[in-house]
């Protein structure tokens, strides 16, 4: 991709609220837990001696580095927010580690008018997400929303420096103690259907597809659902929310429903891209039964046929979800240690 063109993906996938945090930090430290709970001896003993915290822990570290913004002097700064702190204080006494990864992955880019909220957040942001149309059936690199620094390059990029190659460019990732902190949460992220598919919405609130068009009109962007509003909730962070009698480690039940994920067959190179064509199907039953209202520029309403049957709905995707998400995490450490 010409760096033109990288610039304008930056612009087009940038405009995300800063509060866009995939899964809430338990949903992070569930999928963790799960895995902690499937790695073999080998591979528990290399999370404990690397992170120094098991992957549990580990889970909201990357959304931690969100806390590292740009200050007026061009420095990078750790600026504490009670409201994104908790899960992060486990890594109080290293944020140093933090901002050393937000400056090697801030990446040169520009911002559109109107987004400056995000424009101290780096665009290392990216990593977080893809923006697939719901309409796809797959996830695909030609596809619109997708990327070279997307979500299913990052944990690529991630797992090729856990097997001793060189993180692609523009990922700069130290070392396997940083790739491993990335994967345990952005395969997490890679479940969450809002995170790696997206609504795009016409002025009427029917479904475009910039596929056909091999472009992303800006008025049609809903930032991954962040721009659909659920009353006072936007759509996107629906979905973010666990289900509160989950907590923030892995019941049994979410275990024995993890040994169930089929082992993958294929190379380990190919995983995060089938996870996130498996994400895409799972993002068309989220998108069943809803309909849409433009109520402004960049804001949507949503309706459901029958919400609180499509609560329940979602409630049970996000357990199979974070199910697989955990199966998946413990996957990929198992066959770097096996
Ligand atoms: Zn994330």
């Amino acid at each position: 991709m010409s760096r033109r063109a990288a610039t304008l993906a930056f612009v087009l996938c940038l405009l995300l609220p800063q509060s866009a945090f995939a899964w809430g930090p338990d949903g992070h430290r569930l999928v963790g837990s799960i895995a902690d709970q499937l790695l073999n001896p080998r591979a528990k003993q290399h999370v404990r001696t690397l992170l120094g915290v098991d992957l549990r822990e580990a889970g909201p570290w990357l959304d931690c580095v969100k806390s590292v913004h740009r200050q007026t002097d061009g420095s990078l700064a750790y600026i504490v927010d009670s409201r994104y702190e908790p899960p992060c204080t486990p890594f109080a006494n290293d944020r140093a580690a933090m901002v050393d990864y937000a400056g090697r992955n801030w990446i040169d880019c520009v911002y559109p008018e109107g987004a400056s909220a995000t424009a101290n957040l780096g665009c290392h942001n990216t990593y977080h997400f893809d923006d697939v149309a719901v309409q796809r059936d797959r996830f695909d690199r030609n596809y619109a929303g997708t990327n070279d620094h997307d979500l299913v390059a990052a944990i690529n990029a991630a797992i090729a420096v856990l097997l001793d190659r060189p993180a692609p460019p523009p990922f700069d990732i130290k070392n396997k103690k940083e790739a491993l902190f990335m994967l345990a949460h952005l395969v997490g992220d890679l479940a969450q259907p809002l995170h790696v598919a997206a609504p795009y919405l016409g002025p009427d609130g029917s479904l475009v597809d910039p596929d056909v068009t091999h472009t992303i009109d800006p008025n049609t962007e809903t930032a991954g659902g962040n721009w659909i509003h659920d009353g006072s909730q936007a759509f996107h962070h629906e979905w973010d929310d666990t289900p509160s009698d989950l907590g923030d480690t892995a019941p049994q039940t979410l275990v024995d429903a993890a040994k169930q994920v089929p082992a993958d067959t294929d190379r380990i190179e190919n995983w995060s891209a089938i996870w996130a064509t498996d994400t895409v199907l799972v993002a068309k039953e989220a998108m069943a039964d809803t309909s849409f209202a433009k109520t402004g520029p960049r804001k949507w309403t949503i309706s459901f046929a029958d919400r609180p049957a499509y609560l329940r709905k979602a409630d049970g995707i996000k357990r199979q979800q974070l199910a697989k998400a955990g199966a998946r995490l413990a996957e990929i450490v198992n066959k770097v240690w096996p």
